[in-house]
């Protein structure tokens, strides 16, 4: 009798679920129990068969369970999902041995709540199976060295930035994939010193030997005692960025007719060279071009026969020039060149070279018949006190309308 008490305060205060079960139905049932099931009083358990808690999937695995037979055997502990009272899935660690219960064969089934520890391996499974999925299909590559560059580990999508496998790459040091070792050391400089770097420019050889554009963000990593240990980031390839970042560059700075420099790309560069001038009080040549009586051509043989005109004009101006020269369209058919340490005979020489060249052309209309083509040009240079390159083009403008004025198809320097 006293042990009867003492085992009944056991089962009723044990923070283990346990119930009896007796042909399939609960005859007994701890608080514990209740509140696994989400019971308030007893009798929404007591007198209900056990398989109403059970969730439908798991429903064959506990039966084969609780219908064993006999006095010895129990069951190791296993997981099962239960529906409690509210129809809510809760994960129960649970095992179940036969006992004798008022002269009857009975089963005691004790079980823990194992469900905020089953969601919590889930939430980490699900976050480790969307990790692997980023990392296996990013199109950027990961990756991480050691303090002395050698790479410990790379993703996946060095297969498809560089054409290799990452085992390739792995134990060697990242500097044999830089063309130019000039952007490595930049970018280990700027993450020595901010500790990271976002959108680094750069580039890198591919295993078939293309050279590629890449943009690079990473940080450095320390170990416990604050000492430099690596650097981690990604890398993606920018090839096609960069080709298109280029290709409207070109397309701002470039007149589409003539394929030189368009009228604001040419006073950029101008303006530019302009001030660096002043400052080493170097000497600039302006020359003014303006294509003589085009109106006649453009009426004569059509727009499209005057564009042809222009093309072959700039083509024709542009043989004569150097690399350090300036060229561009201001508008219409006038165009300005600006010749860099020059002097005043040379910049003549380059000039007159221009207006011959131009005069020997020979055009060809729609019939076969030919025609001529020639060009006036101002010249000037840069005056002790020009403040600005404007000073300069008015002074040009000023020759070049000099030379319209005594007969065209001139050069004259400004006097
Ligand atoms: P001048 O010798 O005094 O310079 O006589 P001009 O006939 O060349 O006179 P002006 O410079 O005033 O005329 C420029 C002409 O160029 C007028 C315009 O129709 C023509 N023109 C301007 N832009 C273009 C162009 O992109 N294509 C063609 N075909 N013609 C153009
Ligand atoms: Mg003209
Ligand atoms: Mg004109």
């Amino acid at each position: 009798m006293v042990s009867d008490l003492f085992y009944r305060s056991l089962f009723d205060t044990m923070p283990a679920a346990a119930s009896i079960v007796v042909d399939g139905v609960i005859v007994l049932a701890n608080a514990a129990c209740l509140q696994i099931l989400g019971a308030t009083q007893s009798d929404q358990i007591i007198g209900h068969l056990v398989t109403e808690f059970i969730h439908p999937l798991d429903l064959n695995r506990s039966l084969t369970r609780l219908n064993k037979t006999g006095s010895d055997w129990a069951n190791a502990p296993s997981q099962f999902r239960l529906r409690d009272v509210h129809g809510e899935m809760k994960m129960l660690l649970s095992s179940s041995t036969p006992i004798r219960y008022q002269e009857q064969d009975a089963i005691l089934v004790t079980g823990m709540d194992m469900t905020a520890h089953a969601e919590m391996a889930e939430q980490l499974r699900l976050s480790e199976m969307n990790f692997r999925r980023l990392f296996e299909n990013m199109q950027d590559v990961y990756y991480r060295t050691d303090a002395k560059g050698v790479v410990q580990m790379v993703g996946p999508g060095v297969r498809n930035v560089l054409g290799y496998e990452p085992a390739e790459i792995a134990g060697k040091t990242a500097e044999s994939y830089y063309p130019q070792a000039a952007d490595r050391d930049a970018m280990k400089k700027a993450i020595m010193e901010d500790g990271k770097v976002a959108d680094f420019p750069g580039q890198m050889v591919r295993k078939d030997g293309r050279v590629i554009d890449i943009s690079i963000t990473s940080r450095a990593i320390y170990d416990d005692a604050g000492v430099f240990a690596g650097i981690e980031g990604i890398y993606r390839d920018v090839t096609q960025r960069k080709m298109m970042e280029r290709e409207l560059q070109r397309l701002a700075t470039t007149d589409p007719l003539t394929n030189i420099a368009n009228r604001r790309s040419f006073l950029e560069q101008a303006e530019h060279i302009f001030k660096s001038t002043q400052r080493y009080h170097d000497s600039i040549t302006l020359l003014m071009l303006d294509l003589d009586l085009f109106k006649a051509i453009n009426d004569k043989y059509g727009h499209l026969g005057g564009d042809k005109v222009l093309t072959r004009f700039a083509q024709t101006v542009a043989l004569e020039l150097r690399d350090s020269d300036v060229f561009g369209r201001l508008g219409g058919e006038e165009f300005c060149v600006l010749l860099q340490h020059a002097s005043q005979e040379e910049a003549m020489t380059v000039a007159e070279r221009i207006r011959t060249r131009v005069q020997e052309l020979d055009f060809e209309d729609p019939d076969g018949a030919l025609f001529k083509l020639t060009v006036s040009i101002g010249v000037t240079t840069n005056f002790e006190g020009d403040e600005r390159l404007a000073k300069l083009l008015e002074r040009a403008d000023k020759a070049l309308y000099t030379a319209k004025h005594s007969g065209r198809n001139k050069v004259v320097w400004f006097s």
